[in-house]
């Protein structure tokens, strides 16, 4: 089946920890893993990208600040996103590995995202964003998609607020059609 070519495109924009793989909890703050061997699929997460795939196109955006903090290398990060990429079938993804919130590309800035757009023409307003923490919902909010977080209760201020909050990602179900 072939996907759906419209004048404009519309995506989804799946954040990567958390969202499509489990986050481990820190002091109550979700963590990146650092090895393929210990990612973990978020439950449900195959069906619903199999599930879009052919209406929208799916794309990772993700904030990898561990290779700037020097705690992991590009290439543990690219395994893992390459992996990903592959095993859920995504259009494309974009990273940022900033560790500088002045970075137009590290979320809540909107610069992949904005990225994304002009590669595909994308219609940013009949796109959605989702996400588990704030920087997410503020780099949707900021370019304009629908935004959805996830919220798994992590110790942090959620300083943007999302035009949905759902509490397991299957909950996308009703609100994406
Ligand atoms: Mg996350």
């Amino acid at each position: 089946m072939q996907k759906k070519i419209d004048e404009k495109s519309k995506a989804i924009f799946f954040d990567r920890d958390g969202v499509l793989i489990e986050a481990p909890v820190v002091d109550g703050k979700p963590k990146s893993s650092k090895y393929l061997h210990q990612i973990k699929l978020c439950k449900n997460i195959e069906e619903i990208c199999l599930k879009f795939k052919y209406s929208y196109l799916l794309i990772m955006v993700t904030n990898q600040p561990d290779f700037k903090r020097k705690i992991n290398t590009k290439k543990n990060i690219k395994t893992i996103n390459n992996y990903l990429k592959k095993k859920l079938n995504l259009d494309d993804v974009f990273v940022c590995y900033s560790d500088n919130d002045k970075c137009y590309h590290r979320k809540p800035n909107p610069g992949m995202i904005f990225d994304a757009q002009k590669k595909y023409n994308i219609d940013l307003k009949k796109s959605y964003l989702i996400g588990d923490r704030w920087r997410d919902i503020g780099a949707g909010n900021k370019a304009k998609c629908r935004t959805i977080f996830i919220n798994k209760k992590y110790n942090e201020k959620n300083i943007f607020k999302a035009k949905y909050t759902i509490k397991k990602i299957k909950e996308i179900l009703k609100i994406i059609k």
